[in-house]
């Protein structure tokens, strides 16, 4: 006898296909429009969905008026409020752990990031991909807000072995697993498209529209943009530390080999004025071999942040005979 599976219903009710986090800092003038397209954007998309409206410690209006797309639809709109700014990335790390859906979506709160293209998003995770993000094919950003974000995407590229055109893009949609995955990490700064490379197979990105900001400014100042790029650098690749250690040993060999020539020089032709050459050659060999040493200090001390940071190592998918 098989029953009816009743007991799914209230399950799945419970928990909503689509969770769309969206981090809020200072947004009040782009939130009642950005309230309006999701809503007709997502009722249109998908009976079931919760956005989740992250507010990073806005100091306007913007948690008045997340309570108030609250109690409009109190079923889909839900919010947190952090009690000061703690970042774009820990709003959504936040959001992460609030969000219940099977699919979850990111998105900015300036509306840079048209709501209207989450569907194609969906759409493109349901061909069986794990994450996939959005390319701002044809960004709308000043030149400077767009220039460590291009030297992001190709470093990026070459640490995880994923290329992808845009990283910086915050358009993105995610499967459970994935979120499940971000969720265990515990690191306080991280870049969060890049955190969700490691534990995603199936990779893709779709061309998205990009909308000049209308209304707020960019919550990123130079200062803002150089830490938060620095930060995933550190995070994320050793290659800082293995540059200087690099370029320590070829300052280092460069030494040696002056002053081989030096020797072989006094041999045949007499010492050069003073001897001042030898000296040199001698101080870029000790001076290499310091940046060598120091690179291999930086080396045990970037092994001891990947311990204490504990990602998990590996995500089992399935398992089968047990
Ligand atoms: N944001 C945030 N906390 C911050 C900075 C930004 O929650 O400390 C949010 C902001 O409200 C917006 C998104 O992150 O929804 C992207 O910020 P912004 O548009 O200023 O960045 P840009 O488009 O210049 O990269
Ligand atoms: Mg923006």
């Amino acid at each position: 006898m098989t029953e009816p599976c009743e007991s799914v219903a209230p399950d799945s009710r419970d928990k909503p296909f689509l969770s769309v986090v969206i981090p809020v800092f200072n947004e009040e003038e782009n939130l009642p429009e950005l309230g309006r397209r999701l809503l007709a954007t997502l009722t249109a998309l998908s009976d079931s969905f919760e956005i989740i409206f992250v507010d990073d410690g806005s100091l306007d209006r913007s948690w008045e008026i997340i309570f108030q797309l609250h109690q409009e639809n109190p079923q889909q709109v839900r919010g947190l409020q952090f009690i000061r700014n703690f970042g774009q990335h820990p709003a959504i790390f936040a959001g992460f752990q609030a969000a219940r859906g099977e699919v979850i979506v990111t998105l900015d709160a300036d509306l840079q990031n048209p709501p209207e293209e989450i569907p194609k998003l969906v759409a493109k995770l349901a061909e069986g991909y794990d994450t996939v993000g959005g390319w701002r094919e044809v960004r709308r950003d000043s030149f400077f807000r767009r220039l460590p974000s291009a030297f992001i995407n190709w470093l990026m590229s070459k640490v995880t072995g994923v290329h992808l055109h845009d990283y910086g893009c915050m358009l993105r949609a995610y499967r459970r697993e994935v979120i499940d995955s971000i969720n265990q990490c515990q690191e306080s700064t991280s870049f969060i498209p890049a955190l969700a490379n490691i534990y995603a197979r199936r990779i893709t990105e779709v061309p998205v529209h990009h909308a000049e900001r209308t209304r707020g400014q960019s919550k990123y100042s130079l200062v803002k943009l150089i830490r938060l790029n620095f930060d995933f650098m550190t995070g994320f690749s050793h290659l800082p530390i293995h540059a200087v250690g690099i370029l320590g040993l070829v300052i280092a060999l460069l030494g040696l080999g002056f002053g081989l020539f030096l020797m072989l020089r006094r041999l045949w032709v007499g010492p050069e004025v003073e001897g001042v050459f030898t000296l040199f050659a001698i101080l870029f060999v000790f001076a290499g071999l310091q940046m060598f040493g120091l690179a291999l200090i930086g080396e045990y001390v970037g092994r001891i942040y990947r311990e204490v940071r504990q990602r998990p190592r590996f995500v089992v998918r399935e398992e089968v005979g047990n």
